[in-house]
């Protein structure tokens, strides 16, 4: 088998959704083959028929492209080692199991699951290490072929050398598990399921993988893959095992720290190149530098294995966020908007995006503008808009917050001026208008900062703090004429509404 390229995979078990750890596995691959200019291979390990669900694999390969990932063979894509999906490669596995029943490097085990649970009680009595005893590999291949004919049902082991199992990993260096501590493996079941072990070193063998990259929860799973390598005299890969990814309080990241699945990250509002760049940076970084945003391209120039450390990540939800309003700002608008609108639409705020006039769109993208820089999250833009769609100046003059600053005699000046002013003025209120009123009353009233600001802020937004008048204005006078499923009240509106209310 010659290894010219850069060989690596991506080997989810369609059993659920698809979180953190493994999209950074499948990341680190993707931007090994990218790197090297190699190959990314998605193989579909669905041999669990119990928990392996079709919808599964395909919210994987969803979430994949999500991100951004492309692979050049897999079950869709096909390619030359296919299938590419385990359950599709039984005969194959067969077919292998036989050649090393065949060659004596296997053997028919046909202990029953009472007498391996005898031997494991012993061994645990006796504070030996839980291995299988062995006991099989003197039955005679002539007996075992008679007991098999006969119908009697067995596992199928394979015979492990006696001496330590190394192998080379490019995060831990030299990894050996002492040979005690490996009994014979089982390969197939005596269901005729073949295990986890085999099939992947079969499959891993021959997709001519060269670099093996995965999770660390895999590493006491690869002295047993080499040994099935070593049986069929295949070559050995290369491998490389990522630190588990921890939550806050150091504990291995679950759900019990919050979001981890890509699809709600998604649904959150967080963009894939955030994300990406997240994940990247959780257990490497850039050789020489602290520097922390890196656009997809500029990780695989930059991504090399050997900087990947081997000390457990943990994963930080505020840099994620961090990054996230980092490329929000940096979103093309026209992408934004449609990402932000279906927050909207199911608040009931906004028409149908596909429904909607390009008046509503170009307004919408107004609003967009103003309140992107104040989130971390697309789903948090509603609530923070909140006040335009849903004007309620009751509850603005009941906080304590307002109604100190209201009680003053300036605040009330500055209010009785400004609604003079706009109730006078006929048509739109425009930023440039609404200065030199502003302008006015500070001469009118003395009210000066805080003093002149805050009451007007108030009536028109119901709170004493929010965004830029410039903004805030165009906003709400050209958001009035639309046909929203909520009326946006206009300057005028809002000062009637808070001065009766
Ligand atoms: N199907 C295995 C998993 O999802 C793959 C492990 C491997 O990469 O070898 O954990």
């Amino acid at each position: 088998m010659q290894k010219t390229e850069t060989r690596v995979r991506f080997a989810p078990s369609p059993t659920g959704l698809l979180h953190v750890g493994n999209a950074r596995t499948a990341l680190y691959n993707w931007l090994v083959a990218r790197h090297t200019g190699g190959k990314f291979i998605l193989r579909i390990e669905d041999t669990d028929v119990e928990r392996s669900r079709e919808e599964h694999e395909r919210q994987l390969i969803e979430d994949l492209r999500w991100l951004g990932l492309d692979w050049d063979e897999g079950p869709e894509t096909g390619g030359p080692h296919g299938p590419y999906r385990q359950s599709e490669r039984l005969d194959i596995y067969r077919k292998h199991t036989d050649q090393l029943l065949r060659e004596g490097k296997a053997y028919r085990c046909f202990c029953t699951t009472e007498e391996l649970e005898a031997e494991r009680q012993k061994a645990i009595a006796e504070h030996r290490p839980q291995v299988y005893s062995g006991k099989c590999r003197a039955i005679s291949q002539s007996d075992s072929d008679a007991r098999a004919a006969s119908g009697e049902s067995f596992a199928v082991r394979l015979r492990i050398p006696e001496k330590p199992l190394r192998f080379h990993d490019i995060v831990r260096g030299e990894v050996e598990f002492p040979n005690e501590t490996v009994s014979d493996p089982i390969l197939v079941r005596s269901s005729g399921v073949p295990v986890y072990n085999y099939v992947v070193t079969v499959d891993d063998a021959l997709m001519e993988i060269t670099h093996v990259i995965r999770g660390d929860d895999h590493i006491s799973n690869t002295p047993k893959q080499v040994a099935i390598y070593e049986a069929f005299g295949w070559p050995v890969p290369e491998f490389a095992h990522l630190s588990t990814i921890l939550g806050s309080d150091r504990e291995r990241l679950s759900k019990r720290h919050g979001a981890t699945s890509i699809a709600s990250f998604r649904e959150m509002g967080i963009l894939p190149e955030a994300l990406v760049n997240y994940l990247a940076l959780l257990g490497w970084g850039a050789e020489g530098g602290t520097r922390e945003t890196f656009t997809p391209e500029e990780l695989i120039h930059e991504f090399k294995l050997e900087r990947v450390t081997a000390s457990p990540a943990v994963f930080d939800f505020d840099k994620l966020h961090w990054l996230n309003r980092h490329y929000l700002k940096l979103a093309d608008p026209a992408r934004v908007l449609d990402l932000a609108w279906p927050y909207f639409e199911k608040k009931g705020l906004l028409p149908a995006h596909t429904a909607a006039e390009k008046k509503i769109a170009d307004w919408f993208g107004k609003l967009i503008a103003l309140f992107l820089p104040s989130v971390d999250r697309l789903e948090q833009l509603p609530e923070k808009a909140q006040f335009l769609f849903h004007f309620d100046p009751a509850a603005a003059k009941a906080s304590e917050e307002n109604a100190v600053i209201l009680a003053t005699e300036a605040a009330q000046k500055v209010l009785a001026a400004f609604a003079q002013r706009v109730r006078t003025h006929q048509g739109a209120v425009t930023p440039e208008l609404f200065k030199s009123w502003m302008n006015e009353i500070k001469s009118a009233t003395g009210a000066k900062g805080k003093e002149l600001f805050h009451p007007v802020r108030i009536a028109l937004t119901g709170a004493h703090s929010g965004p830029e008048f410039d903004k805030l204005i165009p906003l709400l006078e050209e958001g009035s004429p639309l046909a929203l499923p909520a009326h946006i009240l206009s300057v005028r509106e809002r000062v009637e509404q808070f001065i009766s209310a």
